[in-house]
């Protein structure tokens, strides 16, 4: 039976909570020096199970608003998890989508893709082109799409569309948008228009990553769709909906691979922005009167309007099903399923032989346990 109710079943929420879906990625034999096979395995299509790091006969499972197998297309991704939130950005409203998990297990395949497979970037921005097109002019609004491409890194906004721009400031105007001065903003008419854009940018940041400790695994990469549509007649009203895209910093420990230095400082300030979007999500999730602390770091403050509020978020989880990535498996778990507020299920352990244990008490037990592991 069931001992919390999810916030959203609360019904009248001023804050909507996010969605969250976790996608496994396919079992990859390089990955897996030792030859172990997979840890993680998918029940259904909302419910997956990995095994107990505690006693390897035993496995715990985790309950999402959506679980996609590894076997899972690009396009079914995207009908899922993206597509149903779209039309709301031609209603003035904001939406944002991320990707979470380990560096590896997954996060540039969903947003990114590949040419034979896109991911969630170029469907989103098709089908925003194709439900603007499809908008009749009867109902007396103009539309314009724009873009921006930005990238979070060590606590800097530094803007993709314009290289070697500096650290850029976050600001909130009086109806309470967030917007930042001086960052590009490009106005693009097709696909094709935003492509031209997109690309270059896009692969600025991979080369760099190359020289620069894989930067792009340390770095939160941000696209903005905002579609402005105007009343065609007096009064001429206004409306912005803006769609937030982001391939977030891996979210792997990195106390534990042992970064030092100038990555250690790196891995500071990813885990600020991570770990604060992690209290921003728990708190839009728990439906409790907590503060959200959006302001704590630069990720959480530019989505403030964005995230929660009015607007229609999704996070997808990554994970890949190899032994090698366990323990940021189980936190990225872990992370994911606070956010589901899943502790609602007590979900037993496989063995007859222990007692009903809520997963809430077998991650606290987890964390007070698996840091000398
Ligand atoms: P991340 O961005 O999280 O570091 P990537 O997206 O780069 O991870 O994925 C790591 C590798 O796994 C890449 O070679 C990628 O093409 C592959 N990969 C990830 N997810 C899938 C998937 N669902 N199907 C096939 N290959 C995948
Ligand atoms: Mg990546």
């Amino acid at each position: 039976m069931a001992q919390r109710v999810s916030a959203s079943d609360g019904g009248n929420k001023k804050t909507s909570r996010v969605r969250v879906a976790v996608r496994l990625r396919p079992y990859m034999l390089k990955q897996d020096e030792k030859d172990e096979g997979p840890c993680v395995r998918g029940l259904n299509s909302q419910n997956l199970e990995i095994i107990n790091w505690r006693n390897a006969t035993e496995t715990v499972k985790y309950h999402f608003d959506v679980f996609h197998d590894m076997q899972t297309t690009q396009q079914e991704v995207f009908l899922s998890s993206v597509k149903p939130i779209l039309p709301h950005i031609l209603q003035g409203q904001n939406a944002s989508v991320f990707a979470y998990g380990p560096t590896g297990a997954g996060k540039t395949h969903t947003m990114l893709g590949s040419p034979d497979q896109p991911g969630v970037i170029p469907r989103a921005v098709r089908e925003v082109f194709n439900l603007v097109k499809a908008k009749n002019e009867d109902e007396g609004w103009k539309y314009s799409i724009g873009m921006s491409y930005l990238e979070i890194y060590n606590e800097k906004v530094l803007d993709l569309l314009s290289p070697n721009s500096q650290d850029l400031p976050i600001r909130e105007d009086k109806d309470k948008n967030i917007l930042i001065p001086g960052l590009t903003h490009t106005t693009i008419s097709s696909f094709s228009d935003f492509d031209k854009h997109f690309v270059p940018a896009t692969l600025n940041r991979t080369t760099a990553s190359t020289k620069l400790n894989q930067r792009s695994s340390r770095s939160h990469a941000i696209l903005l769709i905002k579609v402005v549509r105007t009343q065609s007649a007096a009064p001429r009203r206004q409306q912005t909906g803006k769609l937030y895209l982001v391939d977030l910093a891996g979210s792997e420990d990195n106390r534990r691979t042992g970064n030092q230095g100038i990555r250690l400082k790196e891995s500071g300030a990813i885990n600020l922005s991570l770990f604060t979007l992690s209290k921003v999500v728990d708190s839009l999730n728990s439906g409790t009167a907590i503060r959200v602390p959006y302001r704590d770091s630069k990720l959480t403050r530019l989505l403030q309007d964005s995230l929660g509020g009015s607007a229609h978020s999704v996070m997808i989880t990554n994970i890949a099903p190899e032994f090698k990535y366990y323990f940021d498996t189980f936190s990225a778990l872990n992370f994911a399923a606070k956010s589901k507020l899943i502790v609602n299920k007590p979900f037993t352990r496989e063995t007859v032989a222990v007692p009903v244990l809520p997963v809430k008490r077998a991650r606290e037990e987890h964390e007070a346990g698996g840091s000398g592991t």
